[in-house]
């Protein structure tokens, strides 16, 4: 068992753990939350996104490095001051199959070697290609950096997964991530659907990038208020979407990049959306690949229009907002709506 705490098993102090508000954030933090919880740490949340988590990353970062990372050195020098203990995993696989981006991978060594004064890490590492029991050895391992009850980890594992269903079952149902979390939370969400224009998008990124209201500019809520029906991967179930890879003679080498790739091809071919909108993060590597790839999937199979909005850490609202009305009028001219 790991570090043992002052007042820990007594009910006085509970451990801080300190969860970045960006990157598997989006894809995890119901199974995170419930999972630190249920061995009885108290979990602390980075601020939302915005500029001063921007500048402080890009004050610790290697210049190349692309924004979603920037960002994320930012949240953790926001946490590490407030937490016992932060949790920066190193994601290795999450299908068994293929990895996360290399950035993903040394993501504990670069901060670890790039922000001083940490608190204690928890960067165990996660990967799904040693086996379908996997995720549960390392859940394990990490609730025994808290208890060394094997009845309360169990239970607490119990309850993270159950936790993580239902979040992705809301995702699926359309609702954002934040949507989404506060449903599990507060059983409500606000509801920001404008009344349908008669344009269907698929706006397709990795998470951290769409959901990021900091990093897209707000894009996904812009496009709502103009009465845009907004699909995004995490949509489309993933049978659906492991079909489309099935289809392709070969996938990208990254676990991200490969449900965009998914994604777009699963809208492409239900005939459901008038137009992509692809999110990309500059400076990212493989998004070089993925948006060439999904831009010649949507010009050869259906001639559906296309756009790349490139987020960098100085992309102004105003300038995104004027692209994207523009390409709405586009799609409605298009389907005889203006
Ligand atoms: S996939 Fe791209 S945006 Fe994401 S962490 Fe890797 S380089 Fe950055």
């Amino acid at each position: 068992m790991g570090t043992t705490w002052p007042g820990q098993g007594k009910g006085v102090i509970a451990v801080r753990v300190g969860v970045p508000r960006t990157l598997s954030y989006f894809s995890f933090y119901p199974l995170w939350k419930a999972l630190f919880e249920g061995v009885g740490a108290e979990v602390v949340v980075s601020p939302p996104s915005n500029k001063e988590l921007m500048d402080a990353g890009v004050r610790e970062t290697v210049n190349d490095a692309c924004v979603p990372i920037k960002l994320y050195h930012g949240h953790v020098e926001a946490l590490k001051d407030k937490v016992d203990i932060l949790f920066l995993p190193r994601l290795v696989s999450l299908d068994g199959k293929v990895t996360l981006c290399p950035k993903f991978l040394g993501l504990p060594d670069m901060v670890r070697y790039s922000i001083a004064g940490l608190p204690e890490l928890i960067d165990l590492r996660l990967d799904l290609k040693k086996g379908r029991h996997e995720l549960y050895r390392f859940l394990y391992r990490v609730g025994r950096r808290f208890t060394g009850n094997r009845a309360r980890i169990a239970a607490a594992i119990r309850a993270a997964r159950y936790n993580i269903q239902r979040y992705r079952k809301l995702l699926l149902q359309g609702l954002t991530p934040e949507e989404a979390f506060s449903l599990l939370e507060n059983g409500h969400a606000a509801n920001r659907r404008e009344k349908g224009a008669g344009i269907k998008l698929a706006v397709l990124g990795y998470p951290y990038a769409l959901y990021d209201d900091y990093v897209s500019v707000r894009l996904l809520e812009k496009l709502r208020l103009q009465g845009v029906d907004v699909v995004t991967p995490d949509m489309v179930a993933e049978p659906a979407l492991r079909r489309m890879g099935k289809s392709l003679p070969k996938n990208l080498f990254w676990y991200y990049s490969n449900r965009v790739v998914w994604a777009c091809l699963y809208y492409l071919r239900d005939y459901s959306v008038d137009g992509i909108i692809h999110v990309t993060a500059f400076g990212c590597g493989p998004d070089a690949m993925t948006n060439k790839l999904i831009e010649l999937e949507a010009k050869h199979s259906r001639q559906v229009p296309f756009m790349t909005v490139t987020i960098d850490e100085h992309t102004g609202e105003a300038g995104v907002e004027t692209r994207v009305e523009a390409f709405v009028d586009l799609l409605k001219r298009k389907k005889g709506l203006l």
